[in-house]
């Protein structure tokens, strides 16, 4: 735990009254129900979380209101309204209406922040489709790898990523039967085998019914990685819009009134959680920017937008404070008022940088695709200690789990102490499954009644009750805020024919957290060489995308394995950052 000064609230902290300021007493008072009534009013009694965030504003005081205002590089700026989202996402519902999509039925987005992949996922959510979004930056393997295991029918992405990712792995993904393309120059699209979204959205109708959807229909299908195996699909479900509304209440301070911007993309949780639903069920503003990082557009958009709440990740953080005090010099931000930071651990010197450069702390917080929401952050409502993932919210009990030998799981009361972070089951946006796979799912849980879910992440409490991240308990990779599995890039790997095995860890980076690195032993024949060594560079980010490719190749004789045949990532990791190699009993011997 760091030992950092707590950074106190001062008034200059809070310029605006905060939505949660007594922290205990709020958690008293809390009631999931109580959220539930903040939500009522969908009409029949239904539950449908596009209604929630767009329907319910497009009809009232809000429907002129800019819902999202989107921003690109030499283009002028497009503002959306209420009113005019629930138009254009009743079209796109439409639009699957009249390609026979039936409720529950997967519909799958690929593209980067445009205005039409908002549109469809909010019309696939009313339609009441189950959406999945993918990162624009995954090559064509894990694409075709999650519509294949989520069984997509539909596909809605643009004309260049579509020839670029697709076309020639269509015939591997063969529930896929619509894709609905948008042209990236603005113009229409008639590639062959797919339909121009355009001329498909200019001839639906602005009117359809939302979806008869209750609490605890599918809504949205959210891949992430495990150690080994395929992708799991988290199964999110409408019902979750409850833990969207309280915590862009409690955790992101959000007021009617804000200018926010959530910078993570849609392709992940946070983008969709955050980027999407939250901001629009407060009828905030939000901005949404098609660019990638650029220190300087950044601060200018802090400034130009107004942004009064920002929500971002550590590595654009530690970007930002890479790139120099000079130019933020340049610009000012006294319309700022509250920053919060998810995906991976917050640097103390990140939380202070905050204060020292926009005048403002950053409440870092914490959870995770399964959680579907923020269940552990800094609020407003107490002292920041640097370092810390801040406190459960109203709603949520958290515990630190001490493992029996007998594989049960029991709370560690004392603080200070070391264990699985759990959270008990209850909180409305929990996930529900791992699409097609109940015994991993069932896996989570532990404890009388299965009550506690396990998170794989390791953490201890202190003895104010803040929680702070220690590390993963699994081989999963974080870079850049994006949770990788290794087991797709060595398996990526291996598909080329030079490589008899490959391991792949994460490896500790300043800046982003973790580097993918993989290490390959070659087969009979093939020699270690520079050019292999980048010609399985270029295989990998081929196969794979920029964002889950390997940045570092080595070769080695062979891989340390375990009597079991299992390659033990963790003895690699060791190797490679030269720590001690711990338990190595079950190690094959020569490895
Ligand atoms: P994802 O499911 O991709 O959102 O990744 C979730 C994982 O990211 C968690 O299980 C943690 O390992 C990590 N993570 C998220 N937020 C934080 C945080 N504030 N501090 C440290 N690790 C975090």
């Amino acid at each position: 735990m760091d030992t950092s000064p707590i950074i106190r609230k001062t008034a200059a902290d809070l310029r605006v009254a905060p939505n949660f300021a007594d922290y205990d007493g709020e958690r008293r008072r809390f009631s999931w129900e109580s959220v539930g009534r903040e939500l009522a009013g969908q009409p029949g009694g239904t539950l449908n979380i596009a209604w929630q965030a767009v329907d319910r504003h497009a009809t009232g005081a809000l429907r002129d209101k800019t819902a999202f205002r989107f921003r690109a590089r030499g283009r002028p700026p497009r503002d959306v309204g209420f009113g005019e989202l629930a138009r254009l996402s009743s079209r796109f519902a439409n639009v699957l209406a009249g390609l026979g999509i039936a409720r529950g039925e997967r519909v799958f987005v690929l593209a980067g922040r445009i205005p039409e992949l908002y549109v469809a996922m909010l019309g696939g959510l009313r339609h009441g489709a189950v959406v999945s979004p993918l990162f624009s930056a995954f090559g064509p393997e894990p694409i075709a790898t999650r519509v294949n295991l989520g069984a997509g029918r539909v596909l809605v992405t643009t004309d260049v990523l579509y020839e670029r990712k697709v076309a020639k792995w269509r015939d591997k993904m063969p529930t896929l039967e619509h894709v609905l393309l948008v042209a990236e120059d603005g113009g229409g699209s008639d590639i062959p085998g797919t339909l121009d979204l355009a001329a498909l959205m200019a001839a639906a109708g602005d009117e359809s019914a939302v979806a008869a959807t209750g609490a605890e229909d599918m809504s949205l299908l959210h891949f992430t990685s495990g150690t080994t195996g395929t992708p799991k699909g988290a199964v999110h479900v409408h019902g979750a819009v409850a833990t969207h509304w309280a915590t862009g209440r409690y955790a992101l301070d959000l007021h009617a009134d804000d200018i926010y911007w959530c910078t993570a993309d849609p392709g992940w949780v946070t983008g969709t959680s955050y980027g999407i639903i939250a901001p629009l069920l407060h009828g905030v503003t939000s901005l949404i920017d098609a660019e990638e990082f650029d220190a300087e557009r950044w601060y200018g958009l802090l400034q130009d937008e107004g942004v009064t709440v920002w929500y971002t990740a550590p590595t654009a953080i530690r970007m930002l404070m890479k790139a120099g005090a000079e130019i933020p010099r340049k610009y000012r931000f006294p319309q700022l008022r509250f920053i919060a930071s998810v995906g991976e651990p917050l640097n103390p010197e990140a939380v202070r940088w905050g204060k020292e450069v926009l005048g403002l702390p950053i409440h870092d917080n914490w959870w995770q695709t399964e959680t579907g929401g923020i269940m552990i952050a800094n609020t407003p409502a107490f002292d920041i200690k640097p370092g810390s993932m801040g406190r459960p919210l109203p709603g949520i009990d958290a515990a630190i789990m001490r493992r029996h030998e007998d594989g049960t799981v029991t709370p560690v009361e004392e603080a200070g102490v070391e264990g699985e972070l759990a959270l008990k089951r209850g909180w409305p946006s929990m996930f529900r499954a791992y699409l097609n796979n109940e015994e991993r799912y069932r896996k989570c849980f532990a404890g009388p009644d299965n009550e506690w879910y396990l998170t794989g992440d390791l953490a201890q409490r202190d003895a104010d009750g803040y929680y702070w991240f220690v590390g993963r308990a699994d081989d999963v990779i974080k870079s850049a805020g994006h949770l990788i599995g290794p087991f797709e890039v060595e398996s990526a790997l291996m598909e080329h024919p030079a490589v008899a095995e490959a391991g792949v860890i994460g490896k500790p980076d300043p800046v982003v957290g973790e580097v993918v690195k993989a290490f390959v032993s070659l087969k009979q024949g093939f020699a270690a060489s520079e050019a292999l060594r980048l010609e399985l560079l270029g295989h990998a980010r081929k196969r794979l995308g920029a964002a889950v490719a390997p940045k570092e190749i080595a070769f080695l004789p062979s891989l340390p394995r375990t009597r079991s045949g299992k390659i033990m990532r963790r003895l690699l990791k060791a190797r490679e950052l030269g720590l001690p190699e711990g338990d190595t009993s079950t190690l094959e011997s020569g490895s």
